[in-house]
């Protein structure tokens, strides 16, 4: 983890070595702070000599002046002391607050920029709250860590380790005496490390699966409300909230005896220095001075080593935030992409899949053995029942997946030897539902071109048969669309989809049953415009009525894995198969009156 973290502020080096030094005075300043009062307490008011070192620097006022000037001197030496103590503190709380933030912002970035190249598979199997979470929640931990405390541990050692040098020049049996309760301190402070980390872990984990539950429950609100589900809702949010307040209450009373222990722990060390301070005092081996720092020195010894314990807390969790974040960075799930990958400026369209065979879970193949060709321009239908992988067959063309075995290729070139954005560019896609974004009607058209300028926008939105319902809306393509595009109806939106796909003009277009939840006459101003859209492209379309790919140059059934049938309507019909039968049920249910 430490390398993790060490990484990630390497490019501050410079702001922190900054830190490192207004931490160093800010240490030094804090071991200086008793010395004017053992100064006034045994060279003003009691007449030891001074030190050498301490005669040295003060020699002259003592010599020519009175023991009053010497008191002011120690007092300004207090004041300026504190004071520089007081900038050094001030230095470093400036740069450490910025060095977090940009170390937040760093590994943000580079989160979102490795979640937005992981395959779709990750997504299947991976919640977007808990995704979510540790995207804000852990990457403010590490935020909070990475800059300072990594330094202040630093600092506190250090402290600890002057402050234990100090006291010994002064007198070191007389240490030895002070600090023999520490060693039950530090076991207790490790005892502590054990039971918080675990308790983080499980803290961290709940945490997200609150995110989860609530964004899940946010975005389904409609059905929810439909199904009158509002308190199973509650019910779910209630148990994972549940076991968060319990995983946090585990460590509880760890955490509550510290503060406790370290108090009583400073109390019976402080008691034995001034019995024995007393003592020694008494028998002129040592200052008062010299136990009013050993007074001092206690009480600030203990701190570092608290502030160790609750960094500690810290610590915990942020390792918990790290592993979590590297969780998501390790994962690499990402479609691979050579490097001297082809880029296509444009394709002829055609394509050809050889013996395909692919499932989303390797162990479950959702297509066996599917091969077919089409020519540049021609125009394909798909039919096969629901969940026969039609769907999918569509999706391994942009490599939204890989296949397991066999090929695909497009103009001749396997799909793995193009560049990714190249080849997705000459791809257009229209599926069942168009979804949009939060954002103004111009924005999610050009969504499929940001370069789109607005003319060719509009231009694209007449041919989809949109322009004349965004015409009437009072802001016209500046109207706001609500969240997934909630304040269009679905007709509405799927020409949006079509004119965005418009923008794009790519030779190869993809239709995933694009009318299939339209109603009859919505359905006719999609169809009118996909018909635009189609021309002198390569078109697969997965239908779902079959009077839309009546004229297609070739209809290919998909079932059970494999092409079961392909040729034209007239070739399918006459050879009385499955495409027969399922021509049969539509036309005498009704609901599609076509003369035969
Ligand atoms: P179709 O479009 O023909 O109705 P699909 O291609 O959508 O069928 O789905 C084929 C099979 O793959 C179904 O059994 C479905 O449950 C499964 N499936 C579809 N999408 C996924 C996915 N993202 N993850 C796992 N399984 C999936
Ligand atoms: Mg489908």
């Amino acid at each position: 983890m430490l390398r993790f973290i060490g990484a990630l502020i390497r490019p501050y080096r410079g702001t922190l070595v900054i830190i490192l030094l207004a931490m160093l005075i800010e240490t030094i300043m804090s071991l200086a702070t008793p010395w004017p009062l053992k100064i006034i307490l045994d060279n003003v008011v009691g007449n030891h000599k001074m030190a050498p070192w301490l005669h040295h620097l003060l020699g002259p006022v003592l010599e020519s002046g009175s023991r009053l000037q010497v008191a002011a001197v120690a007092a300004l030496l207090y004041v300026f002391i504190s004071t520089l103590g007081a900038i050094a503190s001030y230095i470093d709380n400036y740069y450490t607050e910025s060095v977090g933030q940009w170390v937040a912002h760093d590994l943000r970035m580079r989160m979102y920029s490795h979640l937005q190249r992981l395959s779709l598979g990750y997504y299947n199997t991976h919640q977007t709250g808990t995704i979510l979470s540790t995207l804000t929640t852990d990457i403010q931990t590490i935020q909070g860590f990475a800059s300072s405390s990594t330094l202040s541990i630093l600092v506190d050692m250090l402290t600890i380790v002057c402050m234990l040098g100090l006291m010994f020049w002064l007198n070191w049996d007389f240490t030895l005496i002070a600090l023999a309760v520490t060693p039950f301190l530090l076991l207790f402070v490790s005892r502590f490390k054990k039971s918080v980390k675990t308790a983080t872990k499980e803290v961290r984990r709940d945490q997200a699966q609150i995110v989860a539950v609530v964004q899940q429950g946010l975005e389904s609100m409609q059905v929810v409300k439909a199904f009158g589900q509002e308190r199973t809702e509650e019910d779910l949010l209630a148990v994972v909230s549940h076991a968060t307040v319990a995983a946090a209450l585990k460590a509880r009373s760890v955490k509550a005896l510290l503060s406790p222990v370290v108090t009583v722990t400073v109390a019976a060390c402080t008691a034995l220095v001034l019995w024995r301070g007393a003592a020694l005092i008494l028998a002129g081996s040592m200052t008062i001075g010299s136990l009013t720092v050993y007074l001092a020195y206690l009480s600030r010894f203990f701190k570092p080593v608290k502030d160790l314990a609750t960094t500690t807390n810290a610590i915990a969790q942020v390792a918990v935030g790290a592993e979590r974040v590297r969780e998501i960075l390790d994962t690499d799930t990402i479609i691979p992409e050579k490097p001297d990958g082809l880029e296509p400026t444009t394709l002829q369209g055609a394509i050809e899949l050889q013996h395909v065979a692919f499932g989303y879970d390797p162990a479950i193949p959702i297509l066996t053995d599917i091969s077919f060709t089409i020519k540049p321009g021609e125009f394909v239908g798909i039919v096969g029942p629901t969940g026969s992988g039609k769907s999918t067959v569509v999706s391994l063309l942009p490599r939204f997946y890989d296949v397991q075995s066999g090929e695909v290729l497009i103009d001749g070139h396997n799909v793995r030897d193009y560049k990714l954005k190249p080849l997705r560019d000459q791809i257009g896609y229209v599926l069942q539902e168009t979804i949009l974004f939060r954002g103004t009607i111009l924005e999610n058209i050009a969504f499929g071109r940001p370069q789109a300028t607005k003319e060719e926008v509009i231009a694209a939105a007449k041919l989809a048969n949109a322009d004349e319902f965004i015409s009437r809306m009072p802001l016209g393509y500046d109207t706001l669309v609500g969240e997934r595009g909630s304040t269009l109806s679905g007709g509405q939106r799927q020409r949006i989809g079509i004119a965005r796909v418009m923008v794009r003009n790519s030779p190869i277009l993809l239709l995933d049953e694009p009318t299939a939840a339209l109603d009859s006459e919505s359905e006719k101003l999609v169809i009118d415009a996909l018909e635009k859209l189609m021309k002198g492209k390569t078109v697969i379309a997965i239908a779902h009525r079959l009077s839309t790919i009546r004229d297609a140059n070739q209809i290919i059934v998909i079932d059970g894995g494999v092409v079961a049938e392909d040729g034209t309507h007239d070739q399918l019909i006459a050879r009385n198969g499955i495409y027969a039968e399922l021509h049969r049920t539509q036309f005498d249910s009704g609901s599609n009156k076509e003369p035969t």
